[in-house]
């Protein structure tokens, strides 16, 4: 075990194109809190968008803030009160921190409370070599899987959460439109949900290979988009998968897709993007955004998949050793091609 020193170095936000490495205090867990050694962290492109043209969803009175929401770490010191974590343990911990005290929390949906703090947004990330964090957001990591893999669980929680707001969701086709990573771990997890007939959209040659040896059915780029949705079953409805942040797309061609299908939005778009609404509503279509997920309806799921299919998704990731590393990619932006989650290990 590990006894933290008193500094430690962190990967910091300070403004819009000002991010550098800091030597900070190693921070000290409050009541109900653990600190972590961090021992892996993936790279988002949110946060490469958070150094371009941020605050984005950085909170401005937490700057300067620590990034990297996507974390790993190993339990090494226990604050007040804290029960059934044991020191050495690893663990993910989930990025959203409900209030567990609203309408909306009491409600059942987490996910969407109104005052949830995130990690590496609202309060210092894991691009660092400690992390504090409350114990009841932690998810326990399987001895067998990899901690380099299991940074993976985030974009597979938000994976889980596409799909499981989708009714009925064996029944239909499913269209991926973007295969990134979240992209790839939605085609995994509708493999995993009996999906028979899932279809992906994706520029990247590699990344379309990849796609299928995670399950899809068949992989087009973006041009054979029209194609697929005339080859795929049009006798049941349809989920559709927005990856790729390139929602018009999908939502210009509604009048393409069987009545009753979803068209389930994950990524971000950049521009404005033209919908065809009369279509959407004869046909009655449902359009959902996602943009969070909770820990025991995500991500607790997102990690035993990944611990019950880490051969098929070790091949997802790239590791980078180094804060400066991270620093470096967050600056030049993130390579698109191999196509692969880059894990940093601090
Ligand atoms: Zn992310
Ligand atoms: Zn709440």
């Amino acid at each position: 075990m590990t006894v933290p020193a008193e500094q430690m170095t962190a990967l910091r936000w300070h403004a819009r194109g000002v991010v550098r490495l800091d030597s900070v205090p190693v921070p000290l867990p409050g009541p109900g809190q653990v600190l972590l050694a961090v021992e892996a962290c993936g790279l988002c492109a949110t946060d490469v968008e958070e150094v371009r043209s941020g605050p984005v969803a950085i909170q401005p009175s937490a700057v300067p803030v620590s990034l990297g929401h996507e974390a790993v770490g190993r339990v090494i010191a226990l604050g007040e009160g804290v029960v059934g974590i044991p020191l050495g343990e690893r663990v993910v911990p989930a990025l959203a921190e409900p209030c567990r005290e609203c309408v909306i929390c009491r409600a059942g949906m987490p996910e969407e409370c109104p005052k949830k703090t995130v990690i590496g947004f609202d309060h210092d990330g894991a691009l660092a070599q400690y992390l504090v964090t409350n114990a009841a957001q932690c998810v326990r990591v399987p001895d067998h899987l990899a901690s380099e893999v299991a940074a993976l669980a985030e974009p597979c929680a938000v994976a889980h959460h596409a799909c499981r707001v989708v009714p009925h969701l064996a029944g239909r086709s499913a269209v991926v439109v973007g295969a990134g990573s979240v992209g790839m771990l939605v085609v995994l997890w509708l493999q995993e949900l009996g999906v028979s007939e899932i279809a992906v959209v994706e520029p990247n040659e590699a990344r379309r290979k990849v796609a299928l040896s995670l399950g899809a059915h068949l992989a087009v780029p973006p041009e054979g988009l029209d194609d697929l949705l005339g080859r795929l079953d049009d006798s049941r409805p349809w989920a559709l998968f927005e990856c790729a942040g390139r929602g018009g797309a999908v939502l210009a061609r509604a009048d393409q897709l069987p009545p009753s299908s979803w068209i389930v939005l994950v990524g971000i778009s950049s521009a404005p993007i033209e919908c065809d609404v009369v279509a959407i509503t004869l046909r009655q279509h449902t359009v959902r955004g996602i943009n969070a997920h909770a820990r025991d309806l995500d991500v607790l799921p997102a990690v035993r998949l990944l611990a019950r299919r880490c051969d098929a998704v070790r091949d997802l990731v790239e590791v980078r050793r180094g804060l400066d590393a991270a620093l470096a990619l967050l600056i030049d932006g993130l390579p698109s091609d191999p196509p692969r989650k880059i894990v940093v290990v601090p």
